[in-house]
This record gives structure tokens, sequence and C-alpha cells, in this order.
């Protein structure tokens, strides 16, 4: 499938948001799809960011130094076109849990792309968000979390938010083992999380996880 893109806004120095035209392709909020230049054979796994009733497809994508995909990607313009099969994975909400269930998302850097999906489609959402960073210039599209549900641990910046990582936020603060985890981002956060979370009595069956590498 060819898409459209309608215009890339760069959000850090080294990330920026792919909006493509969405034409009737439909997700689960937390799904990803495979992009790529069209005819390159060369594609890569990118996590919707935009929410299922919004109508253009959004990426959140952080260029990797020497990355072949994420780089080609930010050199295009808009009203060129990119290659996206999809969607696939399983990282989602399960529907009858949204509206009664506490859920606490936690991720780092472009980890956060799901959340960011989860959050615009599903309104009311009883979520917490923990979501690590280096610097606070990375915190992307921070007005569209609820403030009083999200906090952003910076770990190499001091600022007047939490300075530290989301392990080291877990670790000073409550667990709750009733809520539902969703873990996002590098695998190194992600086993660190997972055996901070199982030390506190939350139950592996509550804890889904989805690693970017
Ligand atoms: C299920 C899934 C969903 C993903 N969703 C997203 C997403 O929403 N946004 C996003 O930016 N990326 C996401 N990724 C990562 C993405 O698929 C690519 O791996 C990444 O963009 C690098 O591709 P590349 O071709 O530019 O680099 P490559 O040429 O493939 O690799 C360069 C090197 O960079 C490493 N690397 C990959 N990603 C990162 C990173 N973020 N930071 C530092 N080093 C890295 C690789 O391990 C590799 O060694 C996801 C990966 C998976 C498996």
């Amino acid at each position: 499938m060819l898409h459209k893109i309608i215009e890339k806004r760069d959000l850090s120095p080294s990330a920026y948001a792919l909006r493509l035209e969405r034409n009737q392709f439909v997700f689960r909020p937390g799904q990803c799809v495979n992009l790529g230049l069209p005819g390159s054979g060369v594609n890569r796994e990118y996590s919707t960011y935009s929410g299922t009733d919004d109508p253009y497809l959004e990426f959140l994508i952080k260029e990797v130094p020497v990355g072949t995909v994420s780089s080609a990607l930010r050199k295009l313009e808009g009203g060129m076109e990119v290659e996206l099969h999809g969607p696939y994975g399983s990282f989602v909400l399960q529907p009858e849990k949204i509206g009664n269930a506490r859920f606490v998302f936690i991720g780092t850097g472009t980890g956060i792309a799901p959340f960011h999906s989860f959050v615009r489609s599903y309104p009311g959402l009883d979520y917490r968000l923990i979501c690590g960073i280096r610097e606070s210039n990375e915190r992307y599209d921070a007005g569209d979390y609820d403030p009083e549900r999200t906090v952003f641990c910076v770990s190499r910046e001091n600022w007047e938010g939490y300075n530290g990582r989301v392990t080291d936020y877990l670790l000073e603060n409550e667990v709750d083992p009733a809520c539902i985890y969703y873990l996002c981002g590098n695998q190194k956060m992600i086993y660190s999380v997972y055996e901070i979370l199982r030390n506190r009595e939350v139950n592996g069956d509550r804890i889904f996880t989805e690693a970017f590498f």
C-alpha cells in the first residue's frame, strides 16, 4: 500500500512525526506497521502514534545515527509516498478492560508512541504514563497527555520534574499490583522494569511488553 506524506514535524533534533494520508487504513491502537521507501524492499516496524478516529495516520520516529530506514524516511517531503504493510502485532488493550481497569504505561523515548495512540483513541481511559527520556526536550507532544496522570523521568539533565530513570521512579514509588502494565521501548529497560514489577507482586499476566530494539 502506498500512502502519501501529508507533513513531517520535527519534535527534537533526532525525532520526527510522519503524518500520512489514511486511505481507509484500519488498525487497533498499539499495533505496528512496516514502513519503507516504495519498491526498496527494505522496511522497519513502527507503532501507530495517531488515534483510530484521526483522519490521518501518524508515526513517531527517532532518526537512528547510520540507521537505514529512519534516516531515509526523514529525508522525504510532503507529497511523496511511503510503502506501508500491516497492521501487525498484539500490543493492544483488551476491549473488555478499557472502561474498568487502571492502566500504567511505561515507555522510553519513542516507546511512548503506542501510548499516544491509546490515549487519543480511548477518551476517559484510566491511565498513568511514566516515560523515560534523556532530556526534557524529548517530551514529544506532551500536551496530548493529562499532566495529572503523566510523569516524565529525565535522566541526563536537571529539570523541574523527576530526575532519574523510570526504574528509579518505580523503586521510589508505590506499585499497585491491581493495575495492568504496558511496557514499551528498549529491551534492557523492559527486562529491568519487568523484574521490579514482579518483585512488587504484579502478576506476569498483568504485564504486556513491546521491545523496539
Ligand atoms: C514492534 C516494533 C515497533 C517499533 N516502533 C517504533 C516506533 O514507533 N518508533 C521508532 O522510532 N522506532 C520503532 N521501532 C524501531 C524501528 O523498527 C527500527 O529498528 C529503527 O527505526 C531503526 O531502523 P533503521 O533502519 O533506521 O536502523 P538500522 O539500520 O536497522 O539499525 C541501526 C542500529 O540501531 C539500533 N536501533 C534501532 N532502534 C533504535 C533506537 N530507537 N535507538 C537507538 N538505537 C536503535 C539497531 O539495533 C541497530 O543496531 C520499532 C521496532 C519494533 C520491533
